[in-house]
């Protein structure tokens, strides 16, 4: 590629590419651009790149840009139109029709307005787009990674499957925008205003729950970074959510987070510590739900119920008698399940679990009392436990 002529623009993208003779021009990557847009007024460069604070008018930059069906032929080899680097500043470009599968890396778009505009599958790799505006805007596929979108206005937005990793958002206004299959790994949220019309997923793209079939389909080093990313997520939109007082949010991403860090301790071989954490979401959901812990209780004193009849040696002190079942009778269904010893032995479970200890009713063999032993502690811990999860969820 030789250099352009005296009266194009001949901006070049990246800017520190060195066009030294022919043949170079896809040194850098198949991406590589060179303005050949006439220059425009006195300045050196055309109207999407000169440097300057004049307002540019919106007739000038629609006759310079590429025929619409110049850009849909382009737009299936790569970008639709290269328009890296462009300079405008507090431009309003709300009549510039589209820019679909532009791209817009390292352009400066501070200030612009663009609502109801659409960028679908635009590139804004490293652009800036402070104090924007772009209400209603179909950012749809596009990639705003690196991007600065401090105090940019995405109200009512369509940033479905948007790639805003490494970008930065600080005072972006999302109310009711839509932010579904978007990668945000990386990215810094600082007092981003979301509403409860603000759309977020379940699960994010990262999660290898996200898209069961694939779940095989991906090498093991590359999971490793899968859910190193989702975790990272995660992790986002719990602090969004919980600046933003958004406690349901918070919670599920919180959930999926510590359902990523069990999968980790799996992959890594961490064996220890993933049984402790499946306790954890098996039967107290990471200390989030109250009703699994009473449901885990339950389950607890009925199983030791069973147990106590079967073990026997159970004794109801006002008539001395142990109550248990006849395992052989029982097994061969000679007799039905003889429901009172069952209940006895029920409240004996509960007695203890509950640790009451009315006297009442007692163990009066060793095993007996071994298992009465190992359910009362069982019984303070998860009772503690639900101490622990009302008041947390209490201080919400
Ligand atoms: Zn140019």
């Amino acid at each position: 590629m030789s250099k352009p002529p005296e009266d194009k623009c001949g901006y070049q993208f990246p800017p520190d590419f060195e066009v030294t003779g022919e043949g170079c021009g896809t040194s850098k990557g198949p991406h590589y651009s060179s303005c050949y847009r006439t220059t425009w007024n006195d300045y050196d460069r055309c109207v999407w790149h000169a440097k300057t604070d004049e307002p540019k008018p919106i007739d000038e930059l629609k006759n310079v840009r590429e025929r619409s069906s110049c850009r849909e032929l382009n737009s299936q080899n790569g970008p639709a139109e290269l328009l890296d680097g462009a300079h405008l500043p507090s431009a309003s470009i709300d009549g510039l029709s589209d820019l679909d599968g532009c791209y817009l890396r390292r352009a400066n778009l501070r200030d612009v307005h663009f609502s109801e505009g659409s960028c679908k599958r635009a590139v804004f790799a490293d652009a800036n787009l402070a104090d924007g505006w772009f209400r209603g805007t179909n950012f749809s596929g596009a990639s705003l990674s690196q991007s600065s979108l401090k105090e940019t206005t995405l109200k009512g937005a369509n940033l479905t499957g948007c790639k805003l990793e490494d970008a930065h958002l600080e005072r972006t206004n999302l109310l009711d925008t839509t932010l579904v299959d978007i990668r945000l790994y990386g990215a810094t949220l600082t007092e981003v205003k979301i509403n409860e019309e603000t759309e977020f997923d379940d699960k994010c793209v990262y999660d290898p729950k996200y898209d069961i079939k694939s779940d095989a389909d991906i090498p093991e080093m590359e999971m490793t970074n899968q859910l190193i990313k989702a975790a990272g997520q995660y992790r986002l939109l719990e602090q969004l959510a919980r600046a933003s007082a958004f406690p349901d949010m918070e919670r599920n991403n919180f959930i999926r987070r510590k359902d990523i860090h069990r999968r980790q301790h799996r992959e890594d071989g961490r064996w220890r510590r993933w049984i402790q954490a499946s306790i954890s979401r098996w039967v107290l959901l990471y200390g989030e739900s109250p009703w699994r812990i009473i449901g885990s209780s339950w389950a607890i004193i009925v199983i030791f119920g069973i147990l106590y009849s079967i073990v026997g040696g159970i004794t109801v002190t006002t008539k001395p008698a142990t109550h248990a079942f006849d395992l052989p009778q029982l097994v061969s269904f000679s007799v039905p399940v003889p429901i009172e010893t069952l209940l006895i032995n029920l409240y004996f479970s509960i007695v203890t679990f509950t640790t009451l200890g009315y006297g009442d009713i007692q163990p009066s063999n060793g095993a007996t009392q071994a298992l009465a032993g190992v359910e009362s502690l069982l019984g303070a811990v998860l009772i503690a436990l639900l101490v622990f999860v009302l008041g947390r969820r209490a201080a919400r």
